[in-house]
């Protein structure tokens, strides 16, 4: 099924889970053991990353494939397209099109730390996203249900960028990557939920009154995590966030985690309840891991519903086992 008729379908709350593809085989076998767990949240689409270039294409088909196959449960892959050429965006979206996959997310990609776009690089098919975009809906038609990135601080470029980006010079561009086809976004990930909270009215305003908008959360697992992930994400973090892990407590990871579950429980509640019923789903960036997205749909008075309406036992047990 396509991420699409599943939204409309579903009234909601659910969660929808990114995963990247392992190095290794045995990372590969602890993942797909994680993943089947992990379908305890009964999410709405799984989603696979994708190395820039397509530095981690193979695997990330192997791991989209496998999923799609197995866990009974709708899987998005991740697809850049600068530095890259036609033939890898082909063979991937026909490969993933043969494992049944029905849902791309079109994104442009970074450069390799340190290197540049325009050196070094010979291809010139795909600049931004929305060039992407366009290709999958001329070549593929309605093949694929196709989503894109948003940032609600802003995209950015790097430090030299940091004064002139915000949500709203990338207006334009989002509104172009929609009116290209896209059908649903997926946000980059945020700490401040005022700040998403004014992306999101922004977005109903001027780019879609309707089309499905997933905030994008990241559970924090360490401390040191946390601060890189956002750093590298240029996604601020409010000092009333800040001042809830005491600096004792920043090497103790169960200690942070247990802070981050109640963190994220709030934002997502306040997301939920602030937005009336036009956010629908809550898309997590799990790093592979499976402890504190349970823990915080457990601890979330909105999420918690996916348990107590479906009133499954095994469901239940299952979230149990892995929080
Ligand atoms: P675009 O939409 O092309 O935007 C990039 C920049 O160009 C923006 O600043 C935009 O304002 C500007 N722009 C866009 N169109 C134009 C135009 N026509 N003219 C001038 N400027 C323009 N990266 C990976 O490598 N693999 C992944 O699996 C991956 N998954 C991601 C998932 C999510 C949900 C998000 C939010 C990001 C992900 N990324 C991933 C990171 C992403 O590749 C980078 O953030 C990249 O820098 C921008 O990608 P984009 O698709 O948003 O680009």
């Amino acid at each position: 099924s396509t991420i699409k008729e599943l939204y409309e379908a579903s009234p909601g709350p659910f969660v929808s889970l990114e995963f990247f593809p392992p190095k290794t085989q045995s990372g590969k076998q602890n993942l797909t053991a994680r993943m089947g767990r992990m379908t305890a949240l009964n999410p709405l689409f799984l989603t696979v990353t994708w190395g820039a270039g397509g530095t981690t294409a193979q695997k990330t088909l192997d791991l989209a494939a496998l999923a799609q196959r197995e866990l009974n449960i709708p899987v998005c892959m991740h697809l850049t397209c600068t530095n890259t050429s036609k033939e890898v965006i082909d063979h991937a979206l026909k490969e993933a099109h043969k494992a049944d996959i029905r849902n791309i997310l079109a994104l442009r990609g970074d450069p390799p730390v340190g290197e540049d776009w325009e050196e070094g690089s010979n291809f010139s098919d795909f600049q931004h996203a929305v060039d992407l975009v366009r290709y999958i809906k001329s070549e593929y038609k309605d093949d694929f249900c196709i989503g894109v990135a948003a940032y609600p601080e802003g995209h950015c470029e790097g430090e030299a960028d940091v004064i002139d980006h915000s949500a709203v010079r990338d207006l334009p561009f989002l509104k172009e990557k929609v009116e290209a086809g896209a059908d649903f976004v997926i946000t980059q990930l945020f700490y401040d939920v005022e700040k998403f909270l004014d992306f999101e009215r922004l977005f109903r305003d001027e780019v879609s009154a309707t089309l499905p908008l997933f905030p994008g959360l990241m559970p924090i697992n360490s401390y040191q995590l946390f601060n890189r992930a956002s750093k590298l994400s240029h996604a601020s973090i409010p000092s009333s966030i800040l001042d809830r892990f005491p600096s004792e407590s920043r090497g103790d990871d169960n200690k942070v985690r247990a802070i981050g579950v109640d963190v994220i429980s709030e934002i997502v509640d306040t997301i939920y309840t602030r937005t009336n019923g036009r956010i629908k789903g809550l898309h997590f960036y799990t790093l592979n891991l499976e402890k504190a997205v349970a823990q915080i749909v457990t601890n979330s008075q909105c999420l918690s519903k996916i348990l107590e309406e479906d009133k499954d036992e095994d469901l239940v047990d299952g979230i149990e086992e892995i929080a």
